[in-house]
């Protein structure tokens, strides 16, 4: 038995059995290793060090080296509190973290902003760092921030995150615009002309449809899972999926408890109601309103239904409806309260992949599902 198998608890013994935990990550070894949306610099903005392993959180570069994930999309992860220049000093604070991150560490983690970046510094053993924005409000209603982000390396935005922003409609919220405002569909026209990637996690069914209606290049659905299998707004219906398919988008699995299991989903719609109440303060006292605020979301696991098996369930539907090539992880690690049991944090990823070798996938598949259906729409984007 080789020492990850015996690092993994909770993995079924037939896996280990059978051989197939060690497959996994050989062949993980061999793959890009992305994930579509990881809310980790939040925790570096409270203080925590990546280079360290920690029991709290989902992910550190230990961690990732043991479940072989080389790729992860940073997400800047901006609550709906913050509004107006404070979204915008909130997601340069983010950034500046991540840039301490990125200084600190040189050895093992390396900014990417295009597909051939994430291929070279993943085959140089380091991390690849692939910047992203989650909440279009962060750009204040200004095109100006938007394409200041661009050039500060962000390279992807969900166009809201749990409200509506003042041009779009949220998954979460009631609908204020009919999907997307005029101004909304500038915003998509600017980042196709930039090359940002248009990220439709989080943004209402009718703002999906806008979205895809406008722009011209391929799009991500970076953290969502199935509608048809846990029947929330955050996830995807089978005809948002098709219309995924068609546009040549990926989607990327979400691991949260109430995403995977509808037993754990009620749980979930009182977490994102936390978020819900805009409190009038500014600066620090809006910055420790946010530490506070993310203790309690992430202060405890809770009991959790969902299984390992569940989230191999989500991308077999994903596979069935919109093809092969259009799936990918989006964990949402350290986004989210509670992750499925056997996949409680990134060190757990080749569980997941063992899970799916039994299930039939071929080593093929598993490498686009791993980032290869990702680094497609980053190359098509960015354009190199
Ligand atoms: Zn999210």
């Amino acid at each position: 038995m080789s020492a990850l198998s015996s690092s993994i608890q909770g993995v079924p013994e037939s896996l280990r059995e059978e051989g197939l935990l060690a497959r996994a990550r050989k062949l993980m070894a061999e793959a890009l290793g992305i994930d579509g949306h990881i809310d980790t610099i939040q925790r570096v903005v409270m203080g925590e060090d990546l280079g360290k392993r920690h029991d709290a959180g989902h992910v550190d570069f230990p961690r990732l080296r043991e479940g072989e994930m080389h790729a992860p999309f940073f997400a800047f992860w901006v609550p709906v509190f913050f509004q107006g220049a404070e979204a915008v000093r909130r997601t340069l604070d983010l950034r500046d973290a991540m840039q301490s991150v990125l200084n600190t560490y040189q050895d093992r983690i390396e900014l990417a902003t295009t597909a051939a970046d994430i291929e070279r510094i993943v085959k140089a053993h380091r991390i690849a760092a692939f910047l992203t924005i989650e909440g279009g409000h962060t750009i204040a209603d200004d095109l100006r921030v938007l394409r200041t982000y661009y050039l500060l390396g962000m390279r992807s935005m969900t166009l809201t995150h749990a409200r509506n922003t003042n041009w779009a409609d949220s998954a979460n919220d009631t609908p204020a615009h009919n999907g997307l405002t005029d101004f909304g569909k500038q915003v998509v026209r600017e980042m196709n002309r930039l090359g940002m990637i248009v990220d439709l996690a989080h943004v209402s069914d009718k703002t999906f449809y806008d979205a895809l209606a406008v722009t011209t290049k391929p799009v991500i659905v970076s953290h969502s899972s199935m509608r048809a299998i846990s029947n929330v707004p955050r996830n995807a219906s089978d005809d948002m999926l098709r219309a995924l398919a068609k546009n040549g988008g990926v989607i990327g699995i979400n691991f949260g408890m109430g995403f995977i299991n509808p037993k754990d989903a009620e749980k979930l719609r009182s977490a994102t109601n936390a978020e819900a109440e805009a409190p009038t303060l500014t600066g620090k006292a809006l910055d420790e309103y946010a530490a506070k605020n993310a203790q309690k979301l992430f202060g405890e696991r809770a009991s959790v239904v969902a299984t390992v098996e569940d989230v191999a369930d989500h991308i077999d539907h994903a596979v069935r409806i919109a093809g092969i090539d259009h799936v990918g992880i989006g964990s949402d690690f350290d986004g989210i309260a509670a992750t499925a049991n056997g996949l409680e944090d990134v060190s757990k990823m080749p569980a997941l992949i063992a899970v799916l070798l039994k299930r039939g996938y071929g080593e093929g598949d598993l490498k686009k599902i791993l980032g290869k259906n990702f680094l497609r729409v980053v190359r098509q984007v960015t354009g190199e």
